[in-house]
């Protein structure tokens, strides 16, 4: 089995495919530090006083609160300043002598081309795995539409065959409510055109480089995909 602490794994897909339920079952049985970019944007957001800005990749200031509005209104915030954020925690990480999962990430082609070569300069293009969670259209609004999350500790629950009678968290009991906001049926169109217009083509510059990305079924209960993710990872 593979040093895992040298690997990187990156999973693309369209909201709703599942990307974070798998990231957390990856990261925890391969023990890589996932990076879910939501999360660190949200801690960024979080302390966000007026006129606050970060430095993005192109050496611009970007405001963090008009970026925290970007997001809220479910479009993508600005690349430099994601990249920024992103690159930042790969080499923090690296450091630590962690592998490194991401989900949803790079979002768009400016990050992709900006983010690879600096986990390739990191880990080594042998060390990166690329998997492309496949979901069609129609799946994609239908689950997105019906996506919830625990009133306690905002775990995700995806919509599926074995979620949709639950109304309570598995993991801690507590509610499932909707996500106010990020599920609005507007919000989720934008976020479905912003994944084919923005992050596809960053799939497409991943084969360009000479990575192989690997497609995995994401129509599937999560046990199947997350099987069908540790044999297109050559691990099974
Ligand atoms: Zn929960």
């Amino acid at each position: 089995m593979k040093a895992f602490n040298t690997q990187v794994v990156i999973l693309m897909g369209p909201p709703g495919a599942g990307k974070g339920t798998q990231a957390e079952l990856l990261s925890e049985k391969l023990n890589l530090s996932y990076i879910e970019t939501a999360k660190l944007l949200e801690a960024k957001f979080w302390n966000a006083k007026v006129n606050e800005s970060m430095e993005g990749v192109d050496g611009n200031a970007y405001d963090l609160l008009h970026e925290k509005n970007l997001w809220a209104t479910g479009i993508l915030c600005s690349p430099p300043f994601v990249t920024a954020v992103l690159n930042e925690k790969f080499r923090e990480l690296h450091k630590e002598g962690k592998g490194l999962l991401l989900a949803g990430s790079p979002r768009t082609l400016y990050e992709g081309e900006k983010e690879l070569p600096v986990l390739e300069e990191l880990y080594g293009k042998e060390n990166i795995h690329i998997i492309l969670l496949e979901l069609s259209e129609e799946q994609t609004l239908y689950r997105n539409s019906h996506r919830r999350i625990c009133e306690l500790m905002r775990h995700p629950v995806l919509y599926t065959k074995e979620t949709e009678n639950l109304t309570i968290c598995p993991l801690d009991g507590s509610k499932l409510l909707r996500r106010e906001g990020l599920d609005d049926s507007e919000t989720i169109k934008v976020r479905i055109k912003e994944y084919q217009e923005r992050t596809l083509p960053v799939v497409s510059y991943f084969e360009q480089s000479g990575f192989e990305v690997q497609k995995v079924n994401a129509d599937q209960s999560v046990a199947d995909v997350f099987s069908d993710i540790f044999k297109a990872l050559n691990l099974a």
